[in-house]
């Protein structure tokens, strides 16, 4: 009887010592509506070249190093849409750690590049509050203007549409490569342009993410001379972006979808010339 008690608490506290082991290691979910897809990188507050930033407007990961985010990540839906007009009021991130550098505006003077938003300005006129936020440079890369303001601006222009149409979506946008720097070394220039679109309906969750849910997924160059190009034609999947970034995208959805929605190139919208 005596015995038996023992075994049982023993078992109760391997129990409660394996449980608790499991909880440290797996992945943080945060509670931000624009992390519910994943944290693709597991961006945290303690790295300086992979460190979580979360905003009302949208989340991060910000690499102190190459004084730009590593991927931005945001929720779409028509709540985020309205006629806040253009902020255009670029600043620099005071939410950074006091004794970082800040990126501003100024870093991009004269450089050759835009200042190019991941969570674009129209995505956010809702309310001034929100608009302007998204011209925080926490938020900005270098993006060659052929790509920020050709095809770039299309595919962003299209993803309103789809939310204007009432979808819910979640999207990811980021650089990866490097090609340089601008602002005196301060600001690296990514050689491509990622973003991967989500498109799921009102109200639904990470669980409602399926095999059939569509998402497309686009690899494009920074570099000018393509301005006529069509977003489609920069058409990949998930799991080549994943190759290239080292990122394991939407990690918070089931395993055997993500196998699934992640090895399929979107093919809703044609090949199509401007
Ligand atoms: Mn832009
Ligand atoms: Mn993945």
């Amino acid at each position: 009887m005596l015995n038996l008690r023992k075994a049982c608490i023993l078992t109760i506290a391997i129990l409660l010592i394996f449980t608790s082991g499991c909880s440290l290691t797996a992945p943080q979910k945060s509670d931000s509506i624009h992390l519910i897809l994943g944290n693709p990188s597991n961006a945290a507050t303690d790295d300086d070249n992979n460190y979580l930033i979360i905003k009302k407007q949208y989340a991060l990961s910000y690499n102190r190093h190459k004084g730009i985010p590593n991927w931005v990540s945001w929720q779409l839906n028509k709540s985020w849409l309205g006629n806040a007009p253009r902020s255009n009021n670029f600043r620099p991130d005071d939410t950074l750690p006091q004794e970082w550098y800040r990126v501003v505006p100024n870093d991009y003077t004269r450089s050759g590049y835009d200042k190019g938003h991941m969570t674009p300005s129209a995505d956010r006129s809702n309310n001034p509050e929100d608009n302007a936020a998204t011209f925080l440079m926490t938020n900005i890369i270098p993006q060659a203007p052929d790509n920020n303001q050709g095809y770039w601006a299309e595919l962003e222009s299209y993803t309103r549409t789809l939310a204007n149409a009432g979808k819910e979506i979640y999207i990811i946008a980021g650089g990866y490569g490097q090609q340089g720097t601008i602002g005196k070394e301060k600001v690296a220039v990514p050689e491509r342009v990622f973003k991967i679109i989500v498109v799921s309906e009102p109200g639904k969750n990470v669980d409602d993410i399926n095999e059939s849910t569509r998402v497309i997924a686009v690899d494009t160059p920074n570099y000018n001379g393509n301005k006529e190009s069509h977003w489609s034609q920069y058409l990949t999947t998930v799991d080549e972006l994943e190759k290239k970034t080292g990122y394991d995208f939407l990690n918070y959805v089931n395993t055997s979808v993500q196998k699934v929605i992640e090895a399929k190139v979107d093919n809703t919208v044609n090949l199509r010339k401007r």
